[in-house]
């Protein structure tokens, strides 16, 4: 009944126990999982460990922060692996201020490489966003195309205006398990948007390893955790847990075309 679209399961802490972690997300009513690469080294073990199990789904990119031993190469790398069967999306891509020093110039370049690479390849792309919104929105409006850029803002952290424009775009959000934390002011934007964005326009995601939800917070987060975020944002739309499920599951699947 849900679709985990954001899950680092290539981590080596999640990985030695795949199989055990699999179970405990079918358990919980996880049907389909996308696995998003970092580097275009991940990208290769993505696509060998979404041909191994069932119910993975793959995504190949490069993440703004691990530029250190980038190669133009790479570019040409994740543009072959997007043709794989199972590889259903360019991510996670995007940009990141936060961890300095960066190289926003660098990012900004890699960054459109990669949406190119997606609308060439007619794929959706996974996007995410630290500290970089305005860069961010104005690349994303300048390769939008006419909506052949399409895909989906992880962990969203921009505000209710740039949530509006997205939408109004055609692009899906999602938030990660910190909406079940104690209220605060990030809370309280994200309960906002949550509140103003149509169900239609909803993923959910765990972003596994990171980010748990309550109750499992400090710990290492799973795709099984999956229904405690699902069970805040259904709240938060007035709907239940399994129609919110069915809504994301149905957009994930169009979107993603799993
Ligand atoms: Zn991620």
């Amino acid at each position: 009944m849900y679709i985990d679209s954001h899950a680092h399961l290539n981590y080596p802490d999640v990985v030695k126990n795949i199989g055990e972690v699999l179970q405990r997300a079918e358990d919980a009513g996880v049907e389909a999982i996308i696995v998003p690469a970092t580097t275009y080294r991940t990208s290769l073990d993505i696509v060998e460990l979404v041909q191994k199990h069932k119910m993975l789904y793959g995504a190949v990119g490069i993440h703004p922060t691990e530029l250190k031993d980038f190669e133009v190469s790479h570019l040409e790398g994740i543009e072959s692996l997007a043709a794989i069967d199972k590889i259903c999306a360019i991510g996670e891509i995007g940009l990141d201020y936060y961890w300095e020093p960066y190289d926003s110039e660098l990012q900004i370049r890699i960054l459109r490489e990669q949406f190119r690479i997606a609308k060439r390849c007619g794929l959706p792309v996974i996007i995410h966003n630290r500290n970089s919104t305005n860069d961010l929105m104005e690349l994303v409006r300048s390769e939008y195309d006419g909506g052949l850029l399409k895909g989906q803002f992880h962990s969203f952290s921009a505000g209710q205006e740039e949530a509006n424009e997205c939408i109004k775009m055609g692009f899906y959000i999602s938030f990660t398990g910190n909406i079940t934390y104690k209220p605060n002011d990030s809370t309280r934007i994200a309960y906002g948007i949550v509140e103003q964005t149509p169900a239609e326009h909803l993923l959910l995601e765990t972003d596994t390893p990171y980010l748990p939800p309550m109750p499992y917070r400090g710990k290492q987060n799973e795709p099984s955790y999956v229904n405690h975020t699902a069970a805040k944002i259904a709240e938060l739309k007035g709907i239940t847990p399994e129609e919110l499920g069915r809504i994301t599951s149905e957009n994930a699947r169009s979107l993603y075309g799993i």
